[in-house]
């Protein structure tokens, strides 16, 4: 048995949709459990949704939800010949229930709010999806993932109950394997224990494929994507980008931390502890190989990776009484930075300095200012960029740094780090 994720991509519009058909029909006489997103766009509109409600503005709630309605009911008009009574009825009351949700009071509790509304796009594109498969001759079950995947209450980021998700994955999923071949599921929602919905962060629907795999012992996860795989840089920044045929999933993780956004980070995980193979693959040119992560680190240093992360600014802290950056001044740093909520991506300290590199659109600047303005000097330094080398060489560094200034680096026997500046 594999499990298989379609992306929001993968399902944007009918042509895509189809197009998934002919992938699973490539895989006739398999059991799969495939897991979707919510189509295209849908989860950005019904973020805009949530925050429409909060404010109580009902011409932008309902304009939006219109919107939704639209795109997927085209949707469905070129995929269905006739129109398909049972699934019409099905996604107009989940938007019906949405509706009704404005005469509601809004939870003190915005996270909750949110999962309850952006789980939605999930669920409509799973019963159209599964829908069209099975009108398609498929033997398809649509299922509920807000009844397998067990999380604890933290709404917007739920973290999984392992053991509740595995018992439930075994006793109420894989029997359902007697009636059908394709397990049709969604990605990112799962519920808590009282049976309200959450989520599991954005971009979770990979993580939805690992925890499936993972609790049905699955022998392969899929992710198909509009990549032909795992690249060693992303094509936006760099020219002649390659394919990584194979790393481990050691290597993934390595990546991912980084800041290569391939595959959402805690989906490695739960594979690698039961070496569990995942394959990146194209949904355009679904034969071709892709990219296999694995447990050998035989393959990992055959090509160097290129992580960029733009929009980057450095700030260096000098303690105001001269003293030198020490235990008792690192470990106030740090609290003061936890408080600021910053996420650093990298850290530096020489006898008399503390520096660090966030991004800029993830923090608040001015929190951090003011909250070191009472014992340190701030000098900061806006629109650098953070270059991470996997597997460098001087050539390879040599071709990154040109041009650029370097204002701060770190080198491990595998990575190079660069923060630099273009020099103008
Ligand atoms: N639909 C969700 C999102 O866009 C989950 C996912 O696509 O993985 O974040
Ligand atoms: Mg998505």
């Amino acid at each position: 048995m594999k499990v298989f994720k379609f992306g929001g991509a993968s399902v944007k519009d009918s042509d895509a949709v189809k197009n998934v058909a002919k992938i699973l029909s490539l895989y006739e006489g398999d059991k799969l459990i495939v897991v979707v997103s919510a189509m295209g766009k849908t989860t950005n509109k019904l973020e805009e949704v949530v925050d429409a409600l909060k404010q109580k503005d009902k011409k932008k709630f309902f304009h939006l939800i219109n919107d939704l309605k639209v795109f997927h009911n085209d949707l469905l008009g070129n995929l269905f010949q006739e129109k398909h009574f049972t699934l019409y009825n099905t996604i107009e009351s989940i938007f019906e229930h949405l509706e009704q949700k404005f005469d509601l009071p809004f939870s003190e509790n915005y996270s909750y709010e949110y999962d309850q509304i952006v789980s939605l796009g999930e669920v409509i594109s799973s019963h159209i999806v599964a829908s069209f498969l099975s009108e398609n001759g498929f033997l398809v079950k649509w299922t509920d993932a807000r009844n397998l995947i067990r999380t604890d209450n933290t709404y917007q980021e739920g973290n999984v109950d392992w053991s509740k998700t595995e018992e439930l994955v075994k006793t109420k999923l894989i029997p359902d394997f007697q009636e059908a071949d394709i397990l049709f599921t969604q990605g990112f929602i799962g519920h808590t224990p009282e049976g309200f919905t959450t989520t599991l962060g954005r971009e979770g629907s990979d993580f939805s494929a690992g925890i499936f795999a993972y609790c049905s012992n699955a022998e392969s996860v899929t992710i198909w994507k509009d990549v032909p795989g795992m690249l060693n840089a992303d094509p936006k920044y760099f020219e002649n980008t390659v394919k990584l045929d194979q790393i481990s999933f050691k290597e993934a993780i390595e990546l991912a931390y980084y800041g290569a956004s391939v595959i959402h980070p805690k989906t490695i995980k739960p594979l690698q502890n039961k070496e569990i193979p995942l394959f990146v693959k194209s949904f355009l040119e679904p034969k071709k190989e892709g990219t296999i992560i694995q447990s050998s680190t035989k393959q990992d240093h055959l090509i160097p990776s290129f992580i960029v992360k733009k929009n980057q600014v450095l700030i260096s802290f000098t303690p105001k009484d001269f003293s030198f950056i020490v235990e008792e001044n690192l470990s106030e740093i740090f609290r003061l930075l936890s408080e600021a909520q910053a996420k650093i991506n990298i850290m530096q300290n020489s006898a008399v300095s503390f520096s660090i590199l966030l991004d800029e659109k993830k923090t608040d600047l001015s929190k951090i200012l003011n909250l070191f303005q009472g014992g340190y000097h701030a000098r900061y330094n806006q629109g650098l960029e953070l270059v991470t080398i996997r597997h460098y060489n001087q050539e390879t560094i040599d071709h990154i740094s040109k041009d650029k200034e370097i204002l701060l680096q770190q080198r491990t026997r595998q990575t190079a780090r660069f923060v630099m500046k273009n020099i103008d």
